[in-house]
């Protein structure tokens, strides 16, 4: 087995079960390692510290186990089986929700590993050269668990081509959320088809509706709209600069209750917020990470500062705004810092009514907090 050596005093993090190596921790990696191989890191001292995935790049291995333990067919079936077990023991899936993520990367103990399940299709996303490598693992290890799965997708990062490992799946398939029916495509969608993390969100929306005109900015196929709908909205506009996806939310609005009272506008969202004269009793603002690095963060933070100024002032008294960030590198204090500067320059009073979060399908390891990405505040406006 390869050896990865980390520098001395550098394992101190491993030691508190992190799952990250930076590559300025690495003090020699065996000759012949590649990208995606499973290594067996030690400390200075050859003492054994776990086990992972190597890649070039900043983050230099992801650790699988801190056990001195094989890395083949049964350890994934078991990590996914657990995985599972969890969402089981939440009642997912269940008669109205059958869209879940089953895996969810470091927070179940798979770093670089995403699987979402929307009905009786799995769509397996890596995130790692490691989790690429593992694919006929991952594979086989689905195949053992007990969803009804009929097909498993491999949607790869970036720009290749979604690729169907085994069984058929099309561009529509039928999923429920808490009740209410969408059309998830997992071919050609955003990230693996739909944005799961939003479920218990869109829940809560539901509720704050009744005969509210309701914008949902950043809609993508209406997750949050058809929530709306089904709350009792008088009005819905679903906003997003993408055509296709727009579509999809005039389909998904047909399938439920009240396509009379929605409607689509295709537009770059930001112009369209900062000249916006009409009022509306809730809004929703879930933009796209603006800051996907540690660099950009300031400017997202002006980003996010500045849509949620626009937001705030088009609320009528007494509305309701859920704003979110899901940008990684922006934790909750600075995104909160943002929406405060936005409630000043907006001149509205505003309360704090909930903190906002992705749900226990999306768990967060305790010793990655990096894995808490998405934050949102319920706000109710004076
Ligand atoms: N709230 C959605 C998920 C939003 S994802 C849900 O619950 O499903 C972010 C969306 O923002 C994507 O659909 C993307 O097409 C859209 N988007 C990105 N940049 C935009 C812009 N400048 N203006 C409008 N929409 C944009």
């Amino acid at each position: 087995m390869v050896e990865v050596v980390i520098r001395k005093g550098r394992e101190r993090s491993l030691q508190r079960f992190h799952p990250w190596v930076f590559s300025g921790s690495i003090a020699s990696v065996a000759d012949g390692v590649t990208d995606g191989d499973v290594v067996r890191v030690v400390g200075y001292k050859q003492q054994f510290l776990g086990m992972g995935h190597y890649q070039s790049g900043s983050i230099s291995l992801k650790m699988l186990t801190f056990d001195d333990e094989a890395i083949d067919e049964a350890w994934f079936s078991k990590r996914i089986a657990s995985a599972a077990a969890m969402r089981a023991s939440m009642g997912l899936p269940s008669e109205h929700t059958n869209g879940f993520r089953l895996v969810h990367g470091e927070g179940d103990g798979l770093p670089g590993l995403i699987i979402d399940v929307y009905n009786n299709v799995a769509v397996v996303q890596p995130h790692s050269p490691g989790m690429e490598a593992s694919l006929p693992h991952i594979e086989q290890a689905l195949h053992k668990i007990d969803l009804g799965l009929e097909a498993i997708v491999h949607k790869p990062t970036g720009s290749r081509h979604t690729e169907v490992l085994s069984g058929k799946t099309s561009d529509r398939v039928l999923i429920r959320e808490n009740g209410l029916s969408f059309h998830v495509d997992p071919i050609r969608g955003q990230k693996t088809g739909f944005f799961l993390d939003q479920r218990n969100n869109r829940h809560l929306l539901r509720s704050l509706c009744q005969d509210q005109g309701v914008l949902n900015v950043f809609s993508y196929t209406g997750g949050f709209s058809m929530a709306a709908l089904a709350g009792g909205a008088r009005s819905v506009i679903s906003v997003d600069s993408s055509a296709k996806v727009l579509e999809l939310a005039e389909e998904n609005a047909a399938l439920n209750e009240g396509a009379d009272r929605h409607r689509v506008l295709k537009t770059d969202a930001v112009p369209y917020l900062e000249n916006l004269s009409e009022k509306y009793g809730v809004i929703v603002l879930d933009p796209p990470a603006f800051a996907k690095h540690k660099s950009a963060r300031h400017n997202a933070l002006q980003a996010y500062s500045r849509i949620n100024q626009a937001a705030l002032q088009c609320i009528e008294s007494g509305g309701y705004l859920l704003t979110f960030s899901c940008s990684q590198v922006v934790d909750r204090g600075l995104f909160q810092d943002a929406v405060t500067a936005a409630a000043i320059r907006a001149g509205r009073t505003v309360q704090v009514l909930q903190h906002l979060r992705q749900p226990e399908d999306h768990p967060v390891s305790l010793f990655h907090p990096e894995g808490e990405y998405l934050k949102g505040l319920l706000l109710r406006v004076q």
